[in-house]
């Protein structure tokens, strides 16, 4: 009876938790926050003074005792107080929107492939804490992959390439399970570094992590364009210590971010390498379908489709496509229980 009546009230949701966006849906309503990873806080009284986008906007503009913290650096919970408080303020925030009292929420969220289960249980730990109810995991690439509306649950092959800010993870899916996967440390946050490393080293200039993301967002690519473009750099000269500013064209920044785009398509043939011949028939007739942010990133499906001779498709909106599964799963978490991760994974408290 209370069961019956905590299911009908309460406003479950799906949590995307990842290293540079942080996403929330709400069962029945879609998804309803989207915000950075990001908590800043206050070195000397360990207070924390802003959360989500308001800290991000602080990254690089803050006085010496505020440090804004990404908590979940390369996609785990590198400082476990941090994402708790984040889940937490998240978790909140969709309270305050509820019309009346509400039982506390059942939570969907998807935590990074092959994350050791000291890792699972501290995401576990974390929902917990921030105030769910009940928390059912699920990885990532396999909520991407329902995300995409990947038919993961039959018996065929679906290959996704999530490509987010601290992780890469391929991953072949069939009948509700990862059949072949790999996870590599390199993704959107290394390649926005390989701009920072070739301003320095071509023009000792030193540029922000921000100014080097927009320039990666609107002229990098990873094939070559149709249409030339070029870009101003502007930061700070490393030998006048003065503003400096040089432009660059798109074939210099493809070329700095040549190494790790590499890594990203050889993690791909890897998996490809691996995956039972069945499957790969079926990858070849649907194509490998990328998504993430770094799936964003120019060219990057043609590349792939031509070191791999597969057809390569783009997710539709790419970012959410994550957090869009997790919320596929909380409006029918029956029939998707087998793509969960298994129950003793799961703790339940009322
Ligand atoms: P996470 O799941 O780790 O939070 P996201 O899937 O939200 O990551 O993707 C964030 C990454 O995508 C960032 O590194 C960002 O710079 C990158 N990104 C976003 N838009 C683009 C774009 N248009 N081109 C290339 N990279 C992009
Ligand atoms: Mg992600």
């Amino acid at each position: 009876m209370l069961d019956f009546l905590f299911k009908n009230l309460s406003r479950d949701i799906g949590i995307d938790l990842g290293t540079c966006n942080t996403l929330v849906y709400i069962k029945g309503k879609g998804i309803t926050i989207k915000e950075s990873s990001v908590v800043a806080i206050n070195a000397k009284s360990k207070q924390i003074l802003a959360i989500g986008d308001e800290a991000n906007k602080m990254v690089g503009r803050t006085p010496s005792h505020i440090v804004a913290i990404k908590p979940l650096v390369d996609g785990v919970v590198s400082d476990f107080e941090v994402t708790e408080q984040m889940l937490k303020y998240f978790i909140d925030k969709v309270y305050r929107r509820s019309p009346m009292f509400s039982p506390r929420p059942r939570v969907v969220i998807g935590i990074p492939y092959g994350v050791t289960e000291v890792e699972r249980r501290a995401v576990e730990e974390a929902t917990v804490s921030a105030g769910a109810r009940q928390v059912f995991l699920i990885e990532e690439p396999m909520a991407a992959a329902i995300g995409a509306r990947l038919p993961v649950q039959e018996a065929a092959g679906s290959m996704i390439v999530d490509i987010g800010g601290g992780t890469t993870e391929v991953a072949v899916t069939s009948l509700g399970g990862i059949v072949a996967s790999r996870s590599l440390r390199i993704a959107g946050n290394e390649l926005t570094e390989d701009i920072i490393t070739y301003a320095r080293d071509h023009f000792n200039l030193l540029l922000g992590e921000r100014t080097a993301e927009q320039i990666k967002t609107h002229i990098g690519s990873a094939y070559p364009l149709k249409e030339k473009k070029q870009i101003k750099m502007r930061g700070r000269d490393l030998i006048t210590g003065l503003p400096k500013e040089i432009i660059v064209n798109d074939e210099d920044i493809r070329k700095a971010l040549t190494r790790s785009v590499n890594k990203i398509v050889d993690a791909i043939k890897t998996t490809l390498e691996e995956t039972p011949p069945e499957l790969l028939a079926d990858i070849m007739e649907r194509g490998i379908v990328l998504a993430g942010g770094g799936a964003l990133l120019k060219g990057l499906d043609k590349l792939v489709s031509k070191t791999t001779e597969t057809k390569v498709f783009v997710a539709d909106d790419p970012l959410t496509c994550v957090a869009r599964g997790t919320g596929i799963v909380l409006e029918d978490i029956e029939a998707l229980q087998e793509v969960l991760l298994p129950p003793q994974y799961q703790r339940i408290t009322h």
